[in-house]
């Protein structure tokens, strides 16, 4: 078989160009981290109708194009989108995203793959990006496009960017999933990681091995489900142990539990000592403090468990007073949300989420990560967190730190794109923000003047097979980008 295709149906659609650069982003493949062969194909594509073009070490490609005549000393505009795609297909589906070609076709309104994800995030901001700095009868001013890789694994090929490799006044990125939406911020980031040290201390000779699993919480994303307030598995397990401490001789030997730095736990352990003549006291201390619990949690965490069972005895344990500050420290910590945003209605601005705790023969470690809008709230959140376990005998750091966008309800560039809307479309997009990174705040991060905004076609259920893109809101988007370009160079 020929490994030439066409998609008699995509490309038949309109706008012509975009949609045929569209098809040549399917036929090429582009998981994350294997951006290269469609990097290349996009490079010769620009190189051939007179772009420059530059590459920076981990793959982000940059076109660039002078202003077209007359609109020379307009603002220059970067247009935005990432190369690789989420890898998803049906379990029944022989293919391999390393080699094989995505098969788009127009299905009733919609363009659609058979049985993998599509690529139309953010394959359709690639190609109208490519269809505009490639033509010859579109007015703008100076203009680039930069095209990142590794998005969807992470923001890394954004993280990598410099400002010296991309620079200009405004920048449009093109990753929006909803026609009637536009993204005018998102959240930054940081993670803060602090170890509590201790003497292991011998288990007295009366005591038995017990010990606590929390289970069945809703857990989550600690960004876009944190305003949903399900509650932390490790917060419950502190909050159990401090009380049941106060009348029984738990000694702790290890707690753990989480597993992503992003996600909000749902499961929390511990192992812990108790003299053998107060298990009774402890399953009726426990069935008491049950009963509040999951009245508390209610709805919230419906399907919530803590139980109580005996196990090996450890060999070691906690010191009194170490357990006892450790417990202080988890249960001193703020989680969850900790502002709204005072721009945009029902937007959480800044947060934190306790969500990974280990233990080793000499240390426990939490691993806590912060969300905001606002740089310095999440810088601020990270140091008094730091200082409130420092009291309590933990050393801690802060890392994996990246910018937010602040959503400012009046730039020039929002003003622009609305009457672009307005004026093209017959409506007003809705200004809307994120409560987690995108890659306008780490780009913007770099250049504090650039005037961001991002929008897009409207795409259905991305990162999954069933991922599709309206025709008709192609269309819509490739108007609305094209009269935007018009309003800033003239
Ligand atoms: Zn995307």
């Amino acid at each position: 078989m020929s490994n030439v295709r066409t998609d008699p149906d995509i490309l038949a659609l309109e706008p012509h160009a975009l949609w045929q650069i569209f098809s040549a982003i399917c036929a090429r493949p582009h998981a994350s981290g294997h951006e290269t062969e469609l990097r290349e194909y996009i490079r010769d594509f620009a190189l051939a109708r007179g772009c420059e073009v530059k590459t920076d070490e981990i793959g982000n490609l940059l076109l660039s194009k002078a202003a077209s005549n007359g609109c020379e000393h307009a603002k220059s505009v970067v247009l935005q989108a990432h190369l690789d795609m989420v890898t998803q297909k049906n379990s029944d589906l022989q293919f391999d995203f390393l080699i094989d070609a995505i098969k788009p076709i127009v299905a009733g309104n919609k363009v659609t793959a058979t049985g993998t994800t599509l690529g139309a995030d953010n394959g359709i901001g690639v190609a109208a990006a490519l269809a505009v700095i490639t033509a010859d009868n579109i007015q703008h001013g100076p203009l680039q496009c930069l095209f990142t890789v590794e998005e969807e694994t992470g923001l890394f090929g954004a993280s990598a960017l410099t400002a010296e490799f991309v620079n200009a006044d405004i920048m449009l990125n093109l990753d929006g999933e909803d026609l009637r939406e536009i993204y005018i911020g998102c959240a930054g980031g940081a993670r803060t990681t602090v170890t509590f040290e201790f003497m292991p201390e011998p288990v007295a000779k009366n005591y038995i091995g017990m010990k606590v699993t929390i289970t069945g919480m809703k857990g989550g994303h600690s960004g876009a489900d944190i305003n949903a307030g399900r509650g932390n598995a490790h917060k419950e397990l502190a909050m159990f142990l401090s009380q049941a401490a106060e009348n029984l001789s738990i000694q702790l030997s290890d707690i753990h539990g989480g597993n992503a730095d992003n996600a909000i736990p749902r499961e929390s352990f511990v192992t812990f000592a108790l003299p053998g003549n107060e298990v009774e006291a402890l399953e009726s201390f426990t069935a008491g403090y049950l009963k509040k619990a999951i009245e508390r949690l209610g709805a919230r965490a419906p399907d919530f468990k803590l139980k109580v069972n005996s196990t090996d005895c450890p060999d070691t344990v906690f010191p009194a007073e170490f357990q006892q500050q450790l417990l202080k420290a988890i249960n001193e910590s703020p989680d969850g949300v900790i502002a709204l945003s005072k721009t945009v209605p029902g937007l959480v601005e800044t947060s934190t989420t306790l969500a990974i705790i280990t233990t080793t023969a000499n240390e426990v470690t939490l691993k806590s990560s912060q969300r905001s809008a606002i740089n310095q709230q999440r810088e601020l959140l990270s140091k008094s967190l730091l200082e409130l376990w420092s009291v309590y005998g933990g050393i801690g750091v802060i890392d994996s730190e990246y910018p937010g966008w602040e959503p400012q309800l009046e730039s020039t560039i929002i003003t622009t794109a609305v009457e672009a809307y307005q004026q093209e479309l017959g409506f007003k997009p809705q200004p809307t923000a994120i409560h987690a990174g995108l890659e306008c705040g780490i780009i913007g991060g770099l250049n504090p003047a650039m005037e961001i905004i991002s929008f897009g076609p409207d795409i259905d259920a991305p990162h999954s097979p069933d991922e599709n893109v309206d025709i008709a809101s192609v269309m819509d988007f490739w108007v609305v980008l094209l009269e935007i370009l018009h309003k800033i160079a003239t």
